[in-house]
């Protein structure tokens, strides 16, 4: 028997091109997968059932039309509660955002739309993408599919969620500083953060806009890259987009790693870096091993800066967002607290607005930013970002790609880092470096830890080398060892998982 959780979104597009089955069947298996864990798992902000059975008939009478409704012909897929999706309700997961609905379509939406996939809901994320659980959410948590007591990690937790649940076999997310990447390792799926403008940013709610960009989540490494290729490419829209097509990572899958030189990143391997668990170092170890088996020369070498990264991030991340914020007054957007002046409207909205995160936050952006600080703090970290691409330059001269963890451990149980927001940063240690240099770079399931829940591996590239990252993904899925039961250690590799 197959089940929504087994089928990758390139077989359910194939299908539903051929006529072999129709977009509202695949939609109502999952529908149903929903409604049996959805309660218990909170991975959607809201559910489209209705609007997603619409868009479904549609495609499936473009078929009966002999037309082709695209690659992605009746696949779900989740979005993430800060893309704008026109005429339905985009919250952030924020209060301030209550009851305001877009009047237009993100990029990422219209290009998976045109290419006939179906939207089944919005999800639950750390309210305005800040925090690595997703338990900062005005909404509530959303709970690890896969054990219910643990965080699904985030800020795109519930994305990860929905994937891992089976919910949908596609979803997409937004990476500042680990977002996408962090929450795919917790969830035993695959994550990519693209390499800054290779997607466009036109329609996701701005957190920090240097270091923003919009990602896929999928069970397989081929279904990212269908994704990618969909929602990739330039678009004037965004001023930060590349003037270049989406690249062809489909079609390099099957290239392997012969021949590519491979670094293990040694600041963020754990042995020189606190907190990086014996569990996931091991796993990094093997998949390194794994690479070297399939033809790549694999050393460890050093990229100093990256341990200066997350402190960087800590500044540069809040300093913009102080000001992306700053338009959520109770004039334009949502929620408003009316008050006797306008002043006292602002003050008493962004109060009842906000939650605790989001106004540390605040706070921090614009401490960092004022008068008298800003050389030593802004500023001090623009150095940083500088350092930070110089090493990654050099390091690159000698490597195609560098490989570290992607998360410092498994899934931590729900509350356990909530008292301690440095604790929680802490998670974000080897994912950020990617983002304050603008490259991609991707986690790939890689077996479970000693708890037997999922752990990640990163896979990092220089700018626009997602082909080449793509290509060692593929043999990591390949070779990677069991993972978690409920989502496998990969679909398409010999030793995959109990997909069976
Ligand atoms: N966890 C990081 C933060 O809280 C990264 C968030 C993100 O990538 N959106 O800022």
């Amino acid at each position: 028997m197959s089940s929504p959780v087994e089928t990758t979104a390139q077989n359910l597009a194939a299908d539903v091109r051929s006529g072999a089955r129709s977009a509202r069947a695949v939609l109502e298996e999952h529908l149903v997968v929903i409604e049996s864990r959805e309660d218990e798992v909170h991975a959607f902000n809201l559910v489209l059932a209705d609007e997603a059975r619409a868009s479904a008939d549609a495609v499936d009478a473009r078929v009966a039309n002999g037309e082709d409704p695209g690659p992605l012909a009746g696949v779900p897929v989740a979005l993430k509660d800060n893309l704008c999706t026109r005429g339905v309700p985009t919250t952030c997961s924020s209060r301030i955002l209550e009851g305001w609905r877009p009047p237009y379509d993100a990029t990422v939406v219209e290009r998976l739309v045109a290419a006939g996939a179906v939207v089944v809901g919005k999800t639950n994320l750390d309210e305005f993408a800040m925090g690595s659980s997703t338990e900062n959410s005005a909404f509530g948590a959303t709970h690890n599919p896969l054990d219910l007591t643990k965080v699904p990690g985030g800020s795109s937790g519930g994305s990860a969620a929905a994937v891992a649940a089976g919910f949908a076999p596609l979803a997409l997310g937004s990476d500042t500083g680990g977002s996408i990447r962090q929450p795919a390792a917790l969830c035993g799926v695959v994550g990519v953060k693209p390499t800054y403008g290779a997607v466009s940013r036109y329609g996701l709610v701005a957190f920090a806009s240097s270091l923003d960009q919009i990602g896929p989540f999928s069970r397989t490494v081929a279904d990212s890259a269908l994704v990618l290729e969909v929602i990739g490419g330039h678009d004037r829209r965004d001023s930060t987009s590349i003037h270049e097509p989406a690249p062809d990572l489909r079609s390099v899958l099957d290239r392997g790693v012969e021949g590519l030189r491979i670094g293990i990143i040694e600041e963020l391997s754990g042995d020189g870096l606190e907190g990086i668990a014996g569990d996931v170092r091991a796993r990094l170890h093997e998949a390194a091993a794994a690479l070297e088996a399939a033809g790549a020369t694999v050393a460890t070498t050093s990229v100093p800066s990256t341990v200066y990264g997350l402190s960087a991030y800590y500044v540069v991340a809040p300093a913009e967002a102080s000001s992306n914020l700053a338009r959520y007054d109770g004039v334009r957007f949502g929620l408003r607290v009316d008050a006797p002046t306008s002043g006292d409207m602002h003050a008493a909205t962004r109060t009842a607005g906000f939650g605790d995160e989001v106004k540390r936050r605040i706070m921090l952006g614009t401490y960092a930013l004022s008068a008298g600080y800003y050389d030593a703090y802004y500023g001090k970290s623009q150095k940083v970002r500088t350092l930070l691409a110089d090493d990654f330059a050099r390091a690159y001269e000698e490597f195609d790609l560098l490989l570290s963890p992607t998360a410092p451990t498994t899934a931590f149980p729900i509350g356990e880092k909530t008292a301690d927001p440095m604790t929680m940063y802490l998670n974000d240690v080897c994912t950020i470096p990617s983002n304050l240099a603008g490259h991609p770079s991707m986690s790939v399931p890689f077996g479970v830890g000693d708890d037997g829940m999922p752990i990640g591996v990163q896979v990092l590239a220089p700018a626009t080398g997602e082909p080449t990252m793509f290509r060692a993904a593929a043999v990591l899925e390949a070779s990677a060892p069991p993972g978690h039961p409920a989502v496998g250690g990969s679909v398409t590799g010999p030793t995959g998982g109990a997909t069976a």
